[in-house]
């Protein structure tokens, strides 16, 4: 015999098994809910790095997962909503980038077409006998000056794609730049005195800078032109050169024309940018912006009240 005789009798025994079973199946249950609830979360986080992988658009404005809590998730949404913005910022610079190709293109195209449709007309016109002899002169005349402007046009594209390239292309010596602004004056001194221009210079005794003189000369001179052409009304012109203690150089042409108003303020210095009155290329400004930035420096337009316009060309003196 055992030891022990217990005695089970078999309505004891299922009424056991049975209470261990409901046991068993109570904390299985309650396991399996209470880590359902607790994966929940997590699971619903993942699912949503993985729906915006899957789903990746670059024009889709809502691309970002934005996870803000402080765990091993929201280390991987917080890489991969960085990558996502790089990625999406890289993808707006090359759209923008193409649309500028493209406007590019349409306007030198543009403006190549029309002098050299003239220049056609004309020499097939010319070359039918279809002008006397005494008017031939006018149209060679035409011919010539649209072949001089599809010349110009061609030499202003040629420097701007030079200094848009990243090649280092600035001949850069120690001048003196007071000294370049005051020869850059008496040039323009006859043309300013027969259009009736009033000049004010402001320009210290002598400043040695460190750049390319000759671009720096044609940034100016840009600025000097347009105020002969742009500022019929209020005809003054005023040149300011000055360095303030922090070795920063600061030029200011001034005019007292119709000024700029808000919205040419941000658009002025694009290329092909010119007004509907203007016979100009529209380029003129921004090459004077790409020069002044290849030197490091920036350039900005400003009210002149109560009429007319300031340019300020900030320049770092490093000699
Ligand atoms: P362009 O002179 O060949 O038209 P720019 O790039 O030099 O081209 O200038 C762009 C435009 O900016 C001009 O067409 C003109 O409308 C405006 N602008 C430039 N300078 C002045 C100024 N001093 N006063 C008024 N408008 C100006």
């Amino acid at each position: 015999l055992p030891p022990f005789n217990i005695r089970i009798n078999n309505q004891r025994l299922i009424f056991i098994y049975l209470i261990l079973f409901i046991l068993l199946t109570t904390i299985v249950l309650i396991s399996f809910v209470s880590g359902f609830i607790f994966t929940l979360p997590i699971i619903r986080r993942l699912a949503l790095i993985y729906n915006k992988i899957e789903n990746f658009n670059l024009d889709n404005p809502t691309i970002l997962i934005n996870d803000n809590k402080n765990d091993e998730i929201a280390t991987v949404a917080k890489v991969f909503d960085k990558m996502a913005k790089r990625i999406q910022e890289d993808y707006k610079d090359k759209i923008r980038f193409y649309k500028e190709k493209q406007e590019l293109i349409k306007n030198i195209s543009h403006d190549f077409r029309t002098p050299l449709t003239s220049i056609l007309g004309y020499a097939i016109s010319l070359e039918e006998g279809f002008y006397k002899k005494d008017e031939e002169k006018k149209f060679y005349n035409i011919i010539r000056k649209k072949a001089e402007y599809m010349s110009k046009l061609f030499d202003e594209l040629m420097e701007l794609s030079r200094l848009d390239s990243n090649e280092i292309i600035l001949n850069k010596n120690k001048f003196d730049i007071s000294e370049l602004l005051r020869e850059i004056i008496i040039e323009y001194l006859p043309q300013l005195e027969e259009k009736n221009f009033t000049i004010e210079t402001e320009i210290i005794e002598t400043l040695i800078f460190c750049g390319d003189k000759d671009r720096l000369a044609r940034a100016i001179r840009n600025l000097i032109d347009n105020v002969i052409k742009h500022c019929k009304d209020g005809k003054y012109i005023g040149i300011s050169l000055e360095q303030n203690n922090i070795n920063k150089i600061i030029i200011k042409i001034k005019d007292r024309g119709n000024g700029i108003n808000e919205e040419q303020k941000n658009i002025i210095f694009d290329k092909f940018y010119r007004s509907a009155k203007s016979k100009g290329m529209g380029l003129g400004l921004s090459i004077t912006k790409e020069i002044i930035e290849k030197h490091s420096g920036s350039i900005k337009v400003e009210d002149n009240a109560p009429s007319g316009s300031i340019f300020v060309i900030n320049l770092n003196n490093n000699c």
